[in-house]
């Protein structure tokens, strides 16, 4: 896919985006560096950053989106990521709900999508369970059927945004295989326990718990059976969004550093000066060069209607890997102040390591790009 250069209007896009985003989202992430962010404080921030797109974006207009690219949402995310990747990933994972919708009756749509849109409701996509991470074919989650409803019965964990969700799309076995449900907190009822993590703690990772939880036939999105499948498309737009996840984490580490270099002095001049510093400025600014890049591949792909899951799945690995060493660069780059809450770039090593896990690990990446190549799987 040859580079292109952002159009005059994405151009205005995105800058107008960032001015919003350092007034009035970046003194918030600062506030609540750390700790949790509240739901409804939350859903004032999600409310403002969906009147610049996100997540409207890339639906298309006769749905009630904004009918452009995903080329440009990835964009808008970058700089939403570079000002706060917690308020990032919540916004991120309610981009699930609306792209689910597109799939769903219209029933369901007209019920959900455009509050989804406005970034009035927290959804969640529950795949992963306490005893299923990388082998989502053996979930346990159960949906029967009991005439026109379904009882679902198990439990989810890890679940993004799953202490805000209002609704969760559940990936529950059903009769004919793997399917998709929606379940809205208020109507049917499902508990949540949020998780502590090492990192990204101002949003919601969680526990969610489903037991007799009668949902009608209606809210099953796609056919019964195709749950696996929708997933796996859902990864391919999601894993690129991830990957912008640690781009954002490395341009704020890389300008945090190009400053640091030029500022601190040791052997009489500034340790920009230095050549192996300036070797690792030069190595972070390929290492997110190259991710950026190969998720903007992932985004041109899918906006050209082309299929492209090998492709995001070497961005999602690459970009995410790529985050872990350069943050850790940044962080040996500072010295000592590198470790100390004083600066940033301590808080985005923590960060970085966290996104090789969600979305398939770099392992799991690793053996669907090698299975693509070779046609031989080596994932058992
Ligand atoms: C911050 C965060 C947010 C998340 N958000 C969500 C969400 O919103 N919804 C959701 O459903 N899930 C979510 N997850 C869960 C995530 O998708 C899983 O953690 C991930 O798929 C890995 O599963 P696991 O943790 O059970 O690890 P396991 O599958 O137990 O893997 C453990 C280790 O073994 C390796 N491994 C496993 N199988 C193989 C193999 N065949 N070959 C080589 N190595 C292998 C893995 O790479 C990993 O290093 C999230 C996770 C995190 C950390």
């Amino acid at each position: 896919m040859p580079y292109q250069l952002p159009t005059e209007d994405q151009t205005l896009a995105v800058e107008s985006f960032r001015k919003f985003l350092q007034s009035e989202i970046k003194p918030v992430a600062r506030e609540y560096r750390d700790r949790f962010i509240p739901k409804e404080k939350m859903r004032e921030l999600t409310q403002r950053i969906a009147e610049f797109g996100l997540p409207g974006c890339s639906i298309p207009a006769e749905l009630g989106g904004m009918g452009l690219t995903f080329t440009m949402q990835g964009m808008l995310f970058e700089e939403l990521v570079a000002c706060s990747c917690d308020i990032a990933l919540a916004v991120m994972i309610n981009l699930g709900l609306p792209l689910l919708l597109t799939g769903a009756s219209q029933e369901l749509r007209d019920k959900y999508m455009a509050d989804a849109l406005a970034g009035k409701i927290f959804s969640s996509v529950a795949i992963s369970e306490p005893d299923v991470g990388s082998n989502v074919a053996e979930l346990k989650t159960r949906a029967v059927r009991d005439g026109d409803h379904y009882i679902i019965n198990g439990e989810k964990t890890w679940i993004s945004n799953g202490e805000y969700s209002d609704v969760v799309v559940v990936t529950c076995r059903t009769e004919s295989g793997l399917s998709h449900i929606l379940v809205d907190r208020k109507e049917h009822g499902y508990e949540s326990r949020n998780i502590d993590k090492i990192a990204l703690g101002s949003q919601s990772t969680a526990q969610l718990f489903f037991q007799d939880v009668r949902v009608p036939v209606t809210n099953l999105i796609g056919k019964e059976g195709e749950g696996l499948k929708n997933t796996m498309k859902l990864f391919e737009v999601a894993r690129g969004h991830v990957g912008t996840l640690s781009i954002g984490l490395m341009r704020a580490s890389l300008e945090e550093s190009i400053a640091y270099a030029k500022d601190r002095k040791q052997f009489g001049k500034p340790i920009a000066a230095h050549q192996l510093v300036a070797a690792k400025i030069a190595n972070m600014a390929m290492l997110l060069d190259a991710s950026r890049l190969m998720c903007h591949r992932v985004f041109g792909l899918i906006d050209a209607g082309i299929r492209c899951d090998m492709e995001a799945s070497m961005a999602k690995a690459f970009a995410t890997e790529a985050a872990v060493r350069a943050c850790r660069d940044a962080v040996q780059l500072h010295g000592g102040n590198g470790i100390t809450k004083e600066f940033n770039v301590e808080r985005y090593l923590r960060e970085a390591i966290i996104i090789p896990i969600p979305d398939g690990t770099t392992e799991i990446q690793q053996l669907a790009i090698s299975r693509a190549l070779t046609g031989i799987s080596a994932f058992a």
